[in-house]
């Protein structure tokens, strides 16, 4: 085939019998963030790579390596947004929204580039939901993301399949005094470090403790701990968050080496990870960046956020086949009406249940077609029932109501008596 018909490399489509089960995640994140009281916030897909530049970190993976950037017509350098952060506080700066200490609890979904290696679980356009909340700094409002994370996952069936992962990074001045020491200890090892790692000792020296390299990790057993660098401060604000995950009875584990690729983390970082998709085990990640906004040339404005990787999570209700019956099932009645006249009164009486019955998944078959091939039809489409208007029940003035399901005999209901008979029937999800 030729190229410009495939899609690029690493992006996909979405295909038909795909997307009831991202509506359903979409749709269940939605409905819960409106519980919580968080609004919604639309940015643009693409910003100046100036934006990422600065708020993301020129040292991090997704600004050395993984950019979509270009320039456009006018010679400004714009990039394809890698993640979400750093378009919604531009937002929210440009329009004021954060000013004099408003509290903001914003969520977006939409879809994000990295230029990775794809793989299952990784790809370069995906798509996120992401949290972001501004003016408030307490330990609680750490508490109540991960909460509304865990009332998520239990609302998908999937809770017992996922683990939280935590970490303080501490406030700047604590995570220099570590990095100052993690680096003094790194380099008397210099020689036995993985290259990756000698090179970040120099750019971004926490990184190291990410690394997958087994002799570097037996170095950072004797390293020195983040933990004991907290201050005050940042201890606190900690324990704040651990009780109140303690007092919703929400398991976790401290990760002294969970660091985040990302340099705008304080404080509070944490993970969800699973170990039901192979590699790429984190479905959410997030913390507080409370130095970003003034980094970025605002007031300063405590903040903290996360965002969800859509298509882990869809795999991995695909995975532990969490996927409610209703979604499986597109259809729930199918019209097969023979002959013309009987075309158009099905038309009509299609039309007046719909409007008693909004949420019917009702599908007409206004093709022709013998008996045989339209119940065919019917039964493939997954629906419970057939109605039949053909000649007979046209004079009659009533539908044949067929359970397709083995849900009993055949029987005639008069076309007033329709939506009635079929509310009976059929639960609505
Ligand atoms: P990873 O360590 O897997 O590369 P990350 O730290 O780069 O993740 P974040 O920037 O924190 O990821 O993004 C939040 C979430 O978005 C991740 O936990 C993951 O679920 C999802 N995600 C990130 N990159 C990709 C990708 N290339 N393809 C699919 N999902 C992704
Ligand atoms: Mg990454």
């Amino acid at each position: 085939m030729s190229k410009s018909l495939q899609a690029i490399r690493g992006m996909n489509d979405i295909l038909p019998e795909q997307t009831p089960l991202w509506r359903h995640f979409e749709g269940t994140v939605a409905r819960l963030l409106d519980n919580y009281s968080y609004k919604q916030i639309r940015m643009p897909i693409v910003e100046f790579t100036e934006l990422f530049k600065r708020s993301i970190g020129e040292v991090t993976d997704i600004v050395e390596k993984e950019m979509y950037t270009f320039d456009d017509r006018n010679g400004d350098s714009l990039t394809l947004r890698p993640e979400g952060t750093a378009a919604c506080v531009r937002a929210v700066l440009e329009h004021g929204i954060t000013g004099g200490g408003q509290v903001q609890k914003l969520w977006y979904i939409g879809p994000m580039f990295r230029h990775e290696r794809p793989q299952k679980g990784r790809y370069r356009q995906f798509h996120q939901i992401g949290l972001e909340v501004f003016n408030l700094d307490g330990p609680d409002i750490d508490a109540e993301l991960i909460v509304l994370t865990w009332r998520l996952w239990g609302e998908l069936g999937i809770r017992d399949a996922v683990k939280l992962e935590l970490n303080s990074l501490g406030t700047s001045e604590s995570r220099g005094r570590y990095r100052e020491a993690l680096v003094a200890f790194l380099s008397t090892h210099l020689d036995k470090l993985d290259e990756d790692s000698q090179r970040r000792l120099k750019t971004n020296p926490l990184r190291v403790l990410d690394t997958k390299n087994a002799d570097t990790q037996a170095i950072l057993a004797d390293a020195p701990k983040m933990a004991d660098y907290l201050d005050d401060e940042s201890r606190l604000h900690f324990e704040g968050l651990k009780a109140r995950l303690d007092a919703v009875g929400i398991p976790y584990v401290i990760n002294p080496k969970l660091v985040r690729g990302l340099d705008y983390y304080s404080k509070t970082v944490f993970e969800w990870v699973t170990d039901k998709l192979g590699a790429q085990g984190t479905v959410c990640a997030g913390g507080r960046y409370d130095g970003l906004v003034e980094q970025m040339g605002g007031k300063p404005t405590p903040g903290v956020g996360f965002a969800m990787g859509i298509e882990r999570l869809v795999l991995m209700l695909e995975t532990l086949e969490q996927i409610p019956e209703e979604i499986s099932r597109q259809v729930d009645v199918y019209l097969c009406a023979f002959g013309e006249a009987a075309e158009l009164a099905g038309l009509a009486l299609a039309e007046r249940v719909r409007d008693q019955l909004p949420n019917l998944r009702l599908q007409v078959n206004a093709g022709a077609g013998s008996f045989k091939s339209q119940f065919k039809k019917a039964d493939k489409s997954g629906a419970l029932y057939a109605l039949i208007l053909g000649d007979d029940e046209m004079a009659q003035q009533v539908v044949g109501f067929k359970p397709l399901r083995g849900q009993g005999e055949q029987q005639s209901i008069a076309w007033d008596a329709l939506a009635a008979h079929l509310a009976t029937c059929i639960v609505q999800g």
